[in-house]
């Protein structure tokens, strides 16, 4: 394989058909493509679009966010699910404010430091937002470079040496290229060389591909890969249930939260660590979102909310992406 030849197929097609993303945007400094790759992981583009422009009017830079009411962080981060990610973007918007001026350092190394910030995510901000050479690994890049350089179907379920070593190997040696060329091989991977249909036919790279040229071989990794369910999960009863705490702008009492998650052992199960997360407190008068006073009657807002929203929604999620799981930080979704 001749990497040039690759680089710059790679590179025509991305200038030619790669989406005008508003964090992709050279005036969109570091901490909206901070923003951006917190809100990617698990999350697919069009549901984090837009989240993404409310929360940088909101808040267009760290310590703006660091400042606000944790509970309508989480009001405004709404069903991208995984909300643990944006209680860490918020600590990791004071560590920005208050250790490094409010500008989101740009190296790895200071990066990972903060809260939330792990492998992925580094090399991404680094590459995207400062135009350096970072080996960006999310699970789009992980399958173009399995197929096209590997002849494999798909990458092992947890990234390794040997696929680290691959990326390392194509990835340019000049700064500005390697950022263009993570940023090309990412939408490739979202947009041609999908996980369940890649159109081969279509791709500018099909003839330079060792998968299409072994015969598109079965995944041999099919075994180990596990399938997460939803449908009656804690996940899911987290979902509901914060969802059911979002929707309102005072304490939920419990016996009220069982029209959010009707299955009452669950339920508790789900509060419990809800609240060790630091996702909701409790009160006398019922679970809220953090951001509440407490009083000897109750709990009252600090944030100047006052009174629960009209028609608040208080049935089970049905939807895996609004999830209040832990999330995974650093696996980007894959479009
Ligand atoms: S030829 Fe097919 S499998 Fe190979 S990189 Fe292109 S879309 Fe992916």
């Amino acid at each position: 394989m001749d990497p040039s030849r690759l680089h710059e197929a790679v590179a025509t097609w991305f200038n030619r058909h790669g989406r005008a993303l508003p964090w992709r945007d050279p005036s969109v400094g570091a901490w909206g493509v901070l923003v951006s790759e917190v809100m990617l992981q698990q999350t697919p583009v069009a549901r984090v679009l837009p989240v993404w422009r409310e929360w940088m009017a909101r808040w267009p830079a760290p310590a703006d966010l660091a400042g606000a009411s944790t509970a309508e962080v989480l009001r405004t981060w709404g069903r991208l699910g995984y909300p643990r990610r944006a209680l860490r973007l918020q600590q990791a918007a004071g560590v920005i404010a208050t250790e490094h001026d409010g500008v989101v350092p740009g190296t790895e190394e200071e990066l990972r430091r903060l809260p939330g910030v792990g492998e992925y995510t580094a090399a991404a901000v680094v590459a995207f937002a400062y135009r350096g050479r970072a080996v960006v690994l999310d699970t789009n890049v992980r399958r173009v470079l399995a197929r096209l350089v590997g002849g494999e179907a798909l990458p092992a379920p947890s990234l390794t040496m040997a696929e680290r070593a691959r990326a390392v190997a194509v990835l340019p040696d000049a700064a500005a290229e390697s950022a263009r060329w993570n940023a090309a091989v990412m939408e490739l991977g979202a947009l041609v060389c999908t996980a369940r249909a890649p159109a081969c036919t279509g791709c500018p790279v099909a003839d330079q591909c060792a998968w299409l040229a072994a015969g598109r071989p079965a995944d041999r990794h099919a075994h180990r890969r596990r399938r997460q369910p939803w449908e009656g999960t804690d996940r899911q009863a987290r979902g509901s249930l914060m969802a059911a705490l979002r929707n309102s702008r005072a304490p939920v009492p419990a016996e009220d939260l069982a029209r959010a998650w009707p299955h009452a052992e669950q339920r508790r199960r789900a509060l419990r660590t809800l609240v060790a997360d630091g996702l909701a407190e409790h009160s006398p008068a019922g679970y809220h979102l953090p951001g509440f006073t407490q009083r000897r009657d109750g709990a009252q807002p600090r944030d100047g909310a006052q009174g629960r929203d009209a028609g608040g929604a208080l049935g089970p999620s049905r939807d895996p992406a609004a999830s209040a799981g832990g999330g995974a930080v650093g696996s980007r979704c894959e479009q």
